[in-house]
């Protein structure tokens, strides 16, 4: 099972992309990746511990506090790091539940 490397069907992927920055090979064990209405998404967890940074959370819309553990999450195809957002764990969560009404695509 290595769900990490279960990179399909990405509506953006590109054929000469595979190669690109492998998602999360510097921190084995920590992301996963979950199926979700709208597409395949990389989730990280993070203790927060050493951020002294606040983010907005996509989700609810409120500052994800400095220091409170959270998850961020990016697209699982090729160049989706570049869309990271920092979400409330359990914000993330309900937006799975929201379902397929929000697709973003
Ligand atoms: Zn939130």
């Amino acid at each position: 099972m290595s769900p990490r490397r279960a990179r399909r069907r990405g509506p953006f992927e590109r054929p000469d992309g595979r190669a690109a920055r492998p998602v999360g090979a510097s921190v084995s064990g920590v992301d996963r990746v979950e199926s979700a209405p709208d597409g395949e998404w990389v989730v990280r967890n993070v203790s927060g511990a050493t951020q002294g940074k606040a983010y907005r959370c996509p989700g609810c819309e409120q500052e994800i506090t400095p220091g409170l553990p959270h998850v961020v999450s990016w697209p699982a195809w090729s160049g989706g790091e570049d869309e990271r957002r920092h979400w409330h764990t359990a914000c993330w969560r309900n937006r799975v539940n929201r379902g397929p009404g929000r697709s973003r695509y």
